[in-house]
């Protein structure tokens, strides 16, 4: 399930960019899991799942809007849902 660690910029994001501003590619809205660390340094993550997200077909490329980024920030600091070697919190508006 977790392939790589993922960090998006916290972008002060409205919309998502038409082009991946790394490769230019076409950015599309999709749904997405995030990884952050634990801690600064930290090799053990945290995992969000079915977060709403523009991804880039070309390069993977995630962007996040900044009212996103703000419920994420306060999504992680709930206890998480279920811990599956790492703890899982899943993405959802007024739960
Ligand atoms: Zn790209």
């Amino acid at each position: 399930m977790i392939e790589a660690m993922r960090f998006p910029q916290p972008e002060e994001r409205q919309t998502y960019p038409l082009d991946c501003t790394v490769c230019m590619g076409p950015v599309i809205e999709d749904v997405v899991t995030l990884t952050y660390p634990v801690s600064r340094g930290s090799t053990s993550v945290r995992v969000i799942t079915g977060v709403p997200g523009g991804t880039c077909k070309q390069c993977g490329e995630i962007y996040l809007l900044a009212e996103t980024a703000e419920e994420i920030d306060r999504i992680l600091a709930t206890p998480p849902e279920r811990e599956d070697k790492h703890p899982v919190w899943s993405y959802a508006h007024g739960a």
